[in-house]
């Protein structure tokens, strides 16, 4: 029986408690919530990915209008935009949904997300402008793409789904909701390890591990597409980067990352 119909059942049976703290209840209580909402922004590397110049009628598909605040030119740098800091009740609500099968959070993180995703685009290459009608749009160099950072088969197997796929969506809904052309799409991939698999449980160990087996499942998808990278835990960065990497190879153009929290430096613990 999968983890996800186990726990459906077992829900039927026992009442909840909030994923993150144990009220009673609660999904993921409004104390959690907000501890999601402490936003972090981290660097992603790579040069500034250009500017956005114009008044980019072409993608505010749905307002009707043109933006009429949204023609001037600037620069940014890529970054990761991160709920909160990965400790504390961050963490314990995250791992009980991705690795305790607790699929109810879907929507509350679906919900963080959809937050995130404005606020990744409003700082990032792609901005927030107010169409002419009073709508308040998003104008982007390109169609986005939500692509979530890939699980291992061996994960997948093990929870039994793809746990970002939800995110992804509500991320590319959000966007479109704003008036760019969105969509969620599982473009990178890991393929099978060939041989004996070697045990690294460091950051760079596994690092090194996915980018030899990181896959651009459809290159010609991504090619001349704004592309926002979303992963559930950012540690040390490196992941988000190889995977900042393959896109930028296959031609696509890395307007940021979304993560649900982030590892903080040592020195803000
Ligand atoms: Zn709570």
């Amino acid at each position: 029986m999968g983890t996800t119909v186990w726990n459906g059942m077992l829900g039927l049976l026992l009442p909840r408690g909030c994923a993150g703290c144990d009220m009673p209840d609660e999904v993921l209580c409004p104390e959690c919530r907000a501890l999601f909402r402490k936003h972090v922004t981290l660097p992603l590397g790579g040069s500034p990915t250009g500017t956005v110049t114009g008044t980019g009628a072409e993608t505010i598909a749905g307002t009707g209008a043109a933006p009429s605040t949204a023609t001037s030119t600037t620069t940014h740098p890529v970054a990761i935009t991160a709920g909160g800091a990965y400790q504390g009740r961050v963490r314990r609500a995250i791992l009980s949904w991705k690795d305790h099968g607790d699929t109810e959070c879907d929507r509350a993180f679906a919900q963080i997300c959809r937050e995130l995703a404005r606020e990744a685009v409003a700082g990032g290459t792609a901005k927030l402008g107010m169409a002419s009608n009073g709508v308040t749009c998003i104008v982007a160099p390109a169609p986005i793409l939500v692509i979530p950072a890939p699980s291992s088969p061996q994960s997948m197997r093990a929870r039994g789904r793809r746990h970002l796929w939800p995110l992804a969506k509500a991320i590319a809904s959000e966007l479109a909701y704003g008036g760019a052309q969105s969509c969620a799409v599982n473009a990178l991939g890991i393929s099978r390890v060939h041989g004996k698999a070697v045990e690294t449980n460091n950051a760079s160990g596994r690092a090194a591990r996915l980018k030899e087996r990181l896959e651009v499942a459809d290159p010609g998808l991504i090619a001349g597409k704004s592309v926002l990278i979303l992963d559930d835990i950012v540690t040390t960065g490196t992941t988000m980067r190889r995977c900042a990497e393959a896109i930028r190879g296959a031609g696509g153009q890395v307007i940021g990352g979304i993560a649900l929290a982030a590892v903080p430096p040592p020195d803000e613990l």
